[in-house]
């Protein structure tokens, strides 16, 4: 599933595609995502420019000119592609076609978990999709003395503290791993017991990580791909992820004696660590 870095690639990439076009013609062919897409809704976008692009959490927003906002969120397997050529190819599961002056826009989703919504921009905070949405990590509201106030009330590990998207939104399952790693913190711990001066590494780790991870085009694992096809980087920068029983880059465990990297499971999700180095 796409986290944030991969979300910001591809809203970095739409912004540069497509930039403030003018939207000519919008078809649906399959309104059966997530939630189903209204009847109608794509007589009120066509006409409109595009004026501006968020992301916000794992959504993409794209503000329009008639001050309402397209929501896009990429589920599982949801891939926006985009084409100079309106003559383009069409395939499978292409079930959103938006063309504009600049180019077109396509929505294709064989799994069908993804979202899109219309709603009026100055409403999208009272959305249930951003209403209990907890804080950006680029943020400057983001900082230890936050993590330490919420997680002092957390008797979960801080693993799954990370993950929760009412305090922190948008870090998943892979970057959750990646950040403990990099601020050599146990996942075991609970979240309450996490120092101030540990909520700081946490914090700075969250933001190297994310920025090299959106540098690189995000993770590809499965289904997550970029605009034009080709895929992220970044998961061969992965240092614990996926690397059950490997020798991790930082320290000197002896991978024979202590079995390398851990997988464990999680409140349902693997978590990979390194014993030695994260205490
Ligand atoms: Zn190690």
């Amino acid at each position: 599933m796409p986290e944030l870095p991969e979300v910001e690639t591809v809203k970095s990439e739409i912004a540069r595609f497509l930039g403030n076009a003018k939207i000519l013609d919008m078809k649906i062919y399959n309104r059966s995502l997530r939630e189903k897409i209204s009847e109608g809704v794509e007589t009120k976008i066509v006409g409109n420019d595009i004026v501006k692009y968020e992301r916000c959490g794992k959504y993409i927003v794209m503000n329009l000119s008639n001050n309402y906002s397209i929501v896009w969120h990429l589920g599982m397997s949801g891939r926006i592609k985009l084409y100079q050529d309106k003559n383009f190819e069409s395939v499978k599961h292409d079930h959103i076609i938006m063309q504009t002056d600049k180019g077109v826009l396509v929505y294709n989703d064989p799994r069908r978990f993804g979202m899109f919504d219309y709603v009026k921009t100055d409403n999208l905070n009272k959305t249930k999709y951003f209403q209990k949405m907890g804080i950006d990590p680029f943020d400057k509201n983001f900082d230890a003395d936050f993590l330490f106030a919420h997680f002092s009330k957390k008797k979960v590990p801080v693993k799954v503290a990370l993950l929760d998207q009412s305090i922190v939104n948008g870090i998943g399952n892979i970057y959750a791993s990646e950040i403990l790693y990099d601020a050599k913190i146990s996942p075991l711990r609970s979240a309450s017991d996490i120092k101030i001066g540990e909520c700081e590494k946490i914090v700075v780790s969250t933001r190297k990580i994310l920025n090299k991870a959106i540098e690189n085009g995000g993770s590809t694992l499965r289904d997550y791909h970029k605009t034009d096809g080709s895929v992220g980087h970044f998961q061969n920068l992965h240092c614990v992820y996926n690397k059950t029983g490997q020798k991790c880059p930082k320290c000197k465990c002896d991978v024979l004696n202590g079995g390398g990297i851990k997988k464990i499971v999680q409140a349902g999700r693997s978590t990979f660590y390194c014993e030695t180095l994260q205490k």
